[in-house]
């Protein structure tokens, strides 16, 4: 029986470190283990789109799940994914193996099942007191990010399974390991 070819799909980060809010550590040579993997293993890897970067650019905040919770935000990243629903669909139809999702947790968009929430997020930044008031209430929450939840949803319409992995956005290295050694 011939072996079916695997995939697997990343946030566009894990791949274009630039696409990461300023600030954010920007050093994810960390994730050279993970592609070496694919790559040694023969497993393709499709580059998701950056959400945040198509509609808000590399001079964009940092944001929390609150803000991107809206309908805009949905449709955009529907409107993102759907070339690549596209394809994944034609994958599958062809006997590819799609392996997984990997995400990058903490991320209000590609976080796999830890996001950043903040009811107080937003708005105006007058003075030191406020933006400490803001900060002190961010919550590093269950649940995925907006994009990942667009992704799954899409993914489940067209009745494909595919695990969802996280790598820690504050914790990659670990991540990585036990990345690895699930979609193994
Ligand atoms: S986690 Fe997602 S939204 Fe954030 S930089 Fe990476 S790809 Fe872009």
């Amino acid at each position: 029986m011939k072996k079916r070819s695997k995939m697997v799909l990343v946030s566009h980060c894990i791949l274009n470190p630039c696409s990461k809010v300023e600030g954010v550590k920007k050093d994810t040579s960390y994730n050279l283990k993970l592609v070496k993997y694919f790559m040694k293993n023969d497993i393709g890897i499709i580059q998701l789109p950056c959400p945040e970067m198509y509609m808000y650019g590399s001079k964009r905040w940092g944001h929390v799940k609150n803000q991107f919770d809206t309908r805009f935000f949905r449709e955009q990243s529907k409107e993102l994914l759907n070339p690549l629903i596209s394809q994944i669909t034609d994958y599958v139809e062809n006997d590819y193996e799609i392996i997984g999702v990997i995400g990058i947790n903490g991320s209000p968009s590609c976080g796999i099942n830890k996001v950043c929430t903040g009811e107080t997020w937003g708005g105006e930044f007058r003075n030191l007191d406020i933006v400490n008031r803001k900060v002190k209430e961010l919550v590093y929450s269950d649940g995925s990010g907006v994009f990942m939840e667009v992704l799954m949803e899409s993914l489940r319409y067209y009745d494909i399974d595919v695990p969802f992995y996280p790598i820690e956005e504050f914790n990659p290295d670990d991540m990585i390991n036990e990345t690895i050694s699930r979609i193994i």
